[in-house]
């Protein structure tokens, strides 16, 4: 896992590889989630898999720790998506 700093925010996060083949910058501090089909939150695990969760839960709740993406916490999220290649822009404006 390769530590990074997010140039947006200056936050420090970490690179994940998903199982997709795709490096993803999540929040460097891992999280408790717990697993949950048709959840609305989304986490990756150290595995590299992308999960839908609920954030949020105490430890006797939880199904284990994983990270969350950076994009879904950073400030400076609207800025890479303007700037960045709309690949899967499913969401105009
Ligand atoms: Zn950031």
């Amino acid at each position: 896992m390769k530590k990074s700093t997010c140039r947006g925010c200056g936050a420090p996060i970490v690179w994940i590889k998903t199982t997709a083949g795709k490096s993803m910058p999540c929040d460097a501090e891992p999280v408790l989630y717990k697993a949950r089909e048709g959840a609305a939150g989304k986490i990756v695990t150290p595995n590299g898999e992308v999960l839908s969760c609920d954030l949020d839960v105490g430890p006797d709740e939880a199904t284990g720790i994983g990270y969350i993406s950076h994009f879904v916490t950073c400030p400076q999220a609207e800025q890479f998506r303007r700037k960045g290649a709309p690949k899967d822009g499913s969401h105009g404006n």
